[in-house]
């Protein structure tokens, strides 16, 4: 038996962040792809390899159970809208909650692994399986500061070092601009490399019967 995870509460002020596997999140009681927008859902449809489905499936709905934590109402109100100011259209582009403006939500997922974070400001997750290896360094130099990379090359284990550095990039890009802090952790029992980044502090949590993850708090190379 494993012991229900305690509820997060969203006091509003602070950030929530989940990571977990693909399927956790689709083996939770109170989530399953009814929950889904029909745009959303022809989204899927288009999908061809059923992981990556699967994937995208789980992401969108450890999102709503992020909004729902934080908002604290339930799954079936916490559907993110998603707009692209480039094409001028919905059903891309960056999420945002309709009824909530100032709340900003963020989802990310990779093969297996999905995040999903939600705080009051900007925010942005990124989750990558902890064998990736971004590269090469020639390409990691013109997208990431470049004393940066040259500093995570020089480490004991140059591939983990690299990976760190970009998925705290990767969050912090997908937060936008302003005042951000990010939050990166290893969780070592679903092999995931995760951050956030957030103008507020983060509260973290997962799904799923995995311990939640151990939060480094290293200092950050991408301010
Ligand atoms: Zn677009």
């Amino acid at each position: 038996m494993t012991a229900p995870a305690p509820p997060v509460t969203g006091d509003g002020r602070t950030a929530l962040a989940a990571v977990a596997t693909t399927g956790e999140v689709l083996a939770h009681p109170r989530l399953h792809e009814g929950l889904l927008e029909p745009w959303e859902l022809r989204r899927l449809a288009a999908i061809r390899v059923p992981s990556r489905r699967d994937d995208v499936l789980a992401a969108r709905l450890l999102l709503r159970l992020c909004v729902a934590r934080f908002t604290g109402g339930p799954p079936e109100e916490s559907a993110p809208a998603q707009y692209c100011a480039d094409c001028d259209r919905p059903g891309h582009g960056r999420p945002y909650l309709h009824d909530h403006p100032g709340v900003g939500v963020s989802l990310s997922h990779a093969d297996g692994l999905v995040g999903a974070a939600v705080g009051p400001g900007a925010v942005g997750v990124d989750v990558e399986p902890a064998t990736r290896r971004p590269g090469p360094l020639s390409v990691l130099g013109r997208v990431l500061p470049e004393s940066a990379v040259r500093e995570a090359a020089d480490a004991p284990d140059p591939g983990a070092a690299l990976l760190r550095l970009w998925v705290r990039a990767e969050a912090r890009l997908k937060a936008g601009d302003g005042d951000l802090r990010v939050l990166e952790w290893t969780d070592r029992h679903r092999s995931a490399v995760a951050a956030v980044a957030s103008a507020a502090p983060v509260t973290t949590f997962t799904v799923g019967p995995g311990p939640a993850p151990r939060i480094r708090r290293p200092r950050d190379p991408t301010r």
